[in-house]
């Protein structure tokens, strides 16, 4: 076979297998395979630049960086959408459009998606431009970084035709969306406030490869062009689906405005099982033909209408405006309502975001509020009923002041958020910290938890993590439900914290933006926490995935005095603050690439050594089986159903002794 012909098979493969796994859910092949022909693909392409393209699925890691954005007009206009409310607005909508066209009219009805539109043009079945809807008639350019999207073909399928625009929503599925929050509040920043913005700011990002990071889906639900030889829009739907598109399997052919109210009532109650957010219906005549017997508006197409679900809605008093102030010196303001019953719970309190929120709404202690659960994770307060506002009302003065500490808050340019700058002196960061530092994934101190903590602080018996260290039987007997035993234990987990390895203590100690794998990052490259003091931020930016943000944030930390005396104070407790000679020792790169489940209980290593081996070793550990897993390493009294389904997958299922062999 000539390079060429081998590069070309490896493409069609790869292109073949994100279909199945991102498309249609299934899969027949393991991450490790797929990792390896995509490596050995890379590595043609390399050598042999001459066979470039830019269609490849080596191109959807990302990479390009994108300044700022062309403007493209769109080859055809993107309409918005007419809305209704009610069944009364629908049929006053189908007695319209019986007026206007002959014969019987059918429908398709679609679950409408919240996310960001987009316009992907094809031509000879590659991927040419995607282009967002901007104003309608012109659009920014998002191609890079809609390529990162592995349910997006790049190559398409089938008997397509020869140029076309194909339209869709770019979405974030809650549970994509919930991770990424996660690993945000892990390192101290604001949780994004739901999937759609965060879906369309996605779409912006300048480096692609940050896109391609981001679980990121396109559904499509709208082709475009001439000569497509198609004629309705569920034949257009069925096509789509054939060349190799995510098309949501919901959309139904209705052959009256009554089966349109059955698909209506039925998403209206099963909405709330849906892997993403859906906002209404759309309801679209399904002959081309009529369609351009009815045309457009200016502003929209005559035959198509969206119908808006209610968000839940309820409307309750609001007793009282609170502050919280977060680890990080975050405030954030509560509303604590008189409880209301809303979508299925009882709502006592809302997040009121931030300042500029609260004057936005001109909201007021004793305001009737209305509240509504939508995508967002805690119920908020969309508005005021100022009808029933008390005549003896007072405009809401936002604090100036740290409800705890009483220090005067700050707010950077540019940021929402007010913060309490008392950073060593503010009891819930003090309390947030030393809660965040004894965490499971941090220092994971058996028998100490977080409300003995607080305790401990406000007993003064410790000011800062270092302070644990010196802590005495003695010192916590008196405390509040601690008995001989349960005070032996606390002290006795202080102690063994000292054997946590260095990655585990650099996050522990709660920097600003340094999460797990940051502190493994951080770790890996500098080896001891003073070659990290001592860093610049050049030096640090030019580590591997540390960003500016990130930098200015470890500079920052060791700038502080108060920091490096309690590092100092850490280190002479023995805590570990450098990596260990044998850690040193046993780090290979021997299983780089390879994906492991870990699964049941082993007999020369605990769980979490094995674990820590894998990483040691250049391999990752994932939580559950999936096609992205290359093993399983399976231990004593692994279920069976974990079994089956890495044979589903054909999964290679491995012994204790044989992963062992595997780094030995
Ligand atoms: P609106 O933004 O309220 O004017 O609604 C119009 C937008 O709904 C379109 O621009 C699309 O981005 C979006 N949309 C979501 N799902 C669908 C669908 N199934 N069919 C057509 N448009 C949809
Ligand atoms: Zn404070």
């Amino acid at each position: 076979m000539t390079i060429e012909a081998q590069i070309q098979e490896l493409r069609n493969e790869l292109n073949a297998y994100n279909y199945k796994y991102y498309v249609l859910d299934e899969s027949d092949i393991s991450d490790f395979e797929f990792d390896m022909k995509l490596k050995t693909l890379q590595e043609l392409e390399a050598k042999h630049p001459e066979f470039f393209d830019a269609n490849s699925p080596t191109q959807r890691v990302g990479g390009a960086v994108t300044k700022s954005f062309n403007t493209v007009v769109h080859d055809y206009r993107m309409y918005s959408l007419d809305n209704s409310y009610s069944k009364e607005d629908l049929l006053a909508w189908e007695q319209r459009i019986k007026k206007m066209v002959d014969g019987p009219v059918s429908y398709t009805c679609e679950l409408k998606y919240d996310g960001a539109s987009i316009s992907i043009t094809y031509e000879n079945g590659q991927l040419l431009k995607a282009v967002t809807r901007g104003d309608g008639v012109q659009g920014d350019e998002v191609t890079a970084n809609v390529k990162t999207i592995k349910s997006v073909p790049l190559q398409l399928t089938g008997d397509y035709p020869e140029r076309f625009d194909i339209r869709g929503e770019i979405i974030l599925p809650f549970d994509g969306f919930n991770k990424m929050n996660e690993s945000r509040i892990e390192i101290g920043e604001e949780p994004y406030r739901n999937p759609r913005n965060t879906a369309s700011g996605s779409l912006k990002l300048q480096d692609s490869s940050e896109v391609a990071k981001r679980p990121l889906e396109c559904l499509l639900y709208n082709i475009i062009g001439s000569n497509l030889n198609i004629t309705s829009q569920i034949e257009s739907l069925e096509k789509a689906r054939a060349w190799g598109f995510k098309v949501p399997k919901a959309a139904k052919l209705a052959s009256s405005i009554d089966e349109v109210f059955e698909f209506i009532n039925y998403w209206g109650t099963h909405r709330h099982d849906l892997p993403y957010e859906t906002d209404g219906v759309v309801i679209k005549v399904n002959s081309f033909q009529q369609q351009d017997e009815l045309g457009h508006t200016a502003k929209a197409p005559r035959w198509a209408m969206a119908y808006k679900f209610k968000a839940e809605q309820v409307s309750t008093r609001l007793n009282e405006i609170t502050y919280q102030v977060g680890r990080t010196g975050a405030i954030t303001p509560v509303a604590n309502l008189e409880p209301v019953e809303l979508a299925g719970t009882t709502v006592k309190r809302a997040s009121l975001h931030n300042a500029d929120q609260i004057a936005k709404l001109d909201i007021r202690e004793g305001d009737e509020v209305y509240v509504e659960k939508g995508g967002e994770i805690i119920p908020k307060i969309i508005a005021v009923d100022f009808t029933k506002r008390p005549t003896d009302s007072i405009p809401t003065q936002y604090i100036t002041h740290c409800p705890e500490c009483g220090t005067e808050l700050v707010r950077q340019e540019g940021e929402a958020q007010h913060y309490c700058p008392n950073y060593n002196g503010c009891k819930p960061q003090i309390v947030g910290r030393i809660q965040h530092f004894i965490s499971r994934k941090a220092m994971d101190i058996d028998g100490l938890g977080g409300e003995t903590v607080a305790l401990l602080v406000n007993a003064n018996l410790i000011q800062n993590y270092s302070d644990l260290y010196a802590l005495k039987k003695e010192d916590v007997l008196p405390l509040e439900r601690m008995a001989e035993k349960s005070a032996d234990n606390l002290i006795q987990g202080i102690e063994q914290s000292k054997q946590v390895p260095f990655e585990r203590v650099l996050y522990a100690l709660g920097i600003r933006y340094v999460g797990e794998t940051v502190a493994k990052k951080l770790v890996k490259h500098f080896k001891s926490i003073e070659a990290i003091a001592q860093a610049s931020e050049e030096t640090l930016v030019n580590v591997d995935e540390i960003g500016v943000k990130i930098a200015e944030s470890v500079v920052a930390f060791f700038q502080s005095e108060e920091n490096n005396r309690i590092i100092a104070r850490l280190k002479s407790f023995g805590v570990a603050l450098q990596i260990s000679e044998d850690a040193l020792a046993n780090q290979t790169d021997t299983l780089v690439g390879n994906t492991f489940v870990v699964s049941g209980v082993f007999s020369s290593v605990s769980r979490d050594e094995l674990k820590k081996l894998i990483e040691d070793h250049g391999g990752k550990v994932g939580s559950s089986i999936s096609s992205k897993t290359s093993y399983l390493v399976a231990g004593d009294k692994m279920g069976p159903s974990k079994r089956t389904k890495a044979e589903q997958l054909n999964i290679p299922v491995i012994t204790e002794e044989e992963f062992l062999n595997m780094i030995k």
